[in-house]
């Protein structure tokens, strides 16, 4: 079914879901203070996947992406808003909801939002006090390192036996690995803050409490998988595991997978450095969502990705020509005949089972689907292809499409955006506007499309 790397075992294993036939699957979701940037979304759309691969594979998978609606970041966009916590999260939750669906990430199983579970919070928190585990202060609660001689297995960077290391408290939601130290897990109210009822006070809870209450909730004390972008191992994920196991004495997750970051001249795309892209500034720049998706699958998700728009045009020209593939053998007339394709669609879907299967090699398997395009064009072109050969292409190819979403696409949708730019481009040289006329055909060069101007006027025609 499937060979994953596991980060806590640090190697790749293979995986069986602890219950037959489902999967238990949680996913960290969005802090909803902003709208996400595309190096997020390549997060998420890495579980996505993850569990459209395993569905394909005939299992049930539970998957359970949270929402973090109160947190330091969120209470932040608030006040900068000037709105309540819930007015600004929702806003957020709106847009990413949307970003997803245009991304054609499908929807989870269950969205819990944080501020919903708040009494499952201080279930955790009052097993945690009860085994040691955890301290109150002045109306917080942290959790009590020392106490837990397992912590940093996951990150394999600190030690929770380490008994020379300080680890007086900190009461940040973020912080960095020589920061370690007592985390919070219920913050005393302070003024301006939203709060809640708690048996220790007033007060809110910690970011990585809200993980471990949400998962537990849905999928119970162990949880075969847990996906979250490789800068949460530390800490977030080690507390995660921390508190869970600390309070349940169980295994918190079998399968630890972690995407890698998204990066622009070799710096992690963020929303500090501002070096990032929304979804909805690429849209804006003429690029279809879809092109985006498919960029965001050409490296292993193990591996960096480095974001350049020369690389979303050369996903869009992709797409364009596996598009434009479909198109052709959809319009082959029934009585059309034609060599027999079966065996090469069985190649192109043996190889794309075998890249999915081992680690999820997205890279891999689409390069399977545009191998048998590559030889398939070639029988086009010679026509060589029936109506019989084509189905079984389609076949293959809607079955791939299943865990790719890149093929699907409105039909003739590619040539109805190019005769728009082809009639724009008549009606500048009809101005004399040269330059506009000039910008098209460069654009139009950029998605693989060659104008050719003839004396009866001007005709277009895909490269290669
Ligand atoms: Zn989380």
């Amino acid at each position: 079914m499937l060979q994953i790397y596991n980060t806590m075992t640090r190697r790749k294993e293979q995986f069986e879901p602890l219950e037959p036939g489902v999967v238990r699957l949680y996913s960290c979701g969005p802090t909803v203070y902003d709208v996400a940037h595309i190096g997020n979304l390549r997060t998420f759309l890495l579980s996505d996947l993850l569990v459209r691969h395993l569905r394909r594979t005939g299992v049930e998978v539970h998957n359970v992406m949270n929402i973090t609606d109160v947190d330091d970041k969120t209470i932040e966009g608030a006040r900068r808003e000037g709105l309540t916590l819930r007015e600004h999260t929702e806003k957020y939750t709106e847009y990413f909801m949307e970003d997803l669906a245009t991304l054609r990430i499908l929807p989870a199983w269950q969205n819990p939002r944080a501020t919903d579970h708040i009494e499952q919070m201080h279930e955790i928190i009052a097993a945690l006090i009860d085994k040691g585990h955890a301290y109150e202060s002045e109306g917080s609660v942290y959790f009590d390192i020392s106490s837990y001689p397992r912590y940093g297995r996951l990150s394999g960077s600190v030690s929770g036996a380490d008994s020379s290391r300080d680890f007086s408290r900190l009461d940040e939601d973020e912080y960095e690995l020589e920061d370690a130290r007592d985390f919070a897990l219920w913050k005393a109210a302070k003024p301006d803050e939203p709060t809640w009822d708690s048996p220790w006070g007033p007060g809110r809870p910690g970011w990585h409490i809200e993980c471990s209450a949400m998962s537990r909730a849905y999928l119970g004390d162990t949880l075969d998988m847990h996906v979250g972008a490789v800068d949460l191992i530390f800490p977030h994920h080690e507390n995660e595991i921390a508190q869970s196991e600390g309070a349940t004495g169980q295994e918190f997750v079998r399968f630890w997978v972690h995407p890698e970051h998204l990066i622009v001249d070799g710096e992690k795309m963020s929303k500090s450095k501002g070096n990032f892209y929304t979804l909805r500034d690429l849209i804006e720049r003429g690029y279809d969502p879809i092109a985006i998706r498919h960029l965001l699958m050409t490296a292993h998700y193990r591996r960096q990705l480095n974001f350049t728009l020369e690389g979303l045009d050369q996903s869009q020209q992709a797409l364009g020509r596996l598009w434009d593939f479909v198109d052709r053998l959809e319009e082959i007339p029934a009585d059309a005949e034609g060599e027999d394709l079966a065996e090469a669609a069985a190649e192109a879907l043996a190889k794309f089972n075998a890249a999915l299967g081992d680690d999820l090699n997205a890279p891999a398997a689409m390069a399977a689907v545009f191998e048998l395009m590559h030889d398939v064009n070639a029988a086009l072109a010679e026509g060589k292809v029936g109506h019989s050969g084509a189905a079984q292409v389609l076949a293959f190819l809607r079955d791939a499409d299943s865990v790719l979403g890149i093929i699907e696409h409105e039909k003739g949708s590619v040539d109805a955006d190019v005769e728009a730019l082809m009639t724009e481009r008549e009606q500048a040289r009809a101005d004399k506007n040269w330059a506009r006329a000039d910008e098209i055909r460069d654009e139009l060069l950029a998605q693989g499309i060659v104008i050719e101007d003839t004396p009866t006027g001007a005709r277009w025609r895909r490269e290669g």
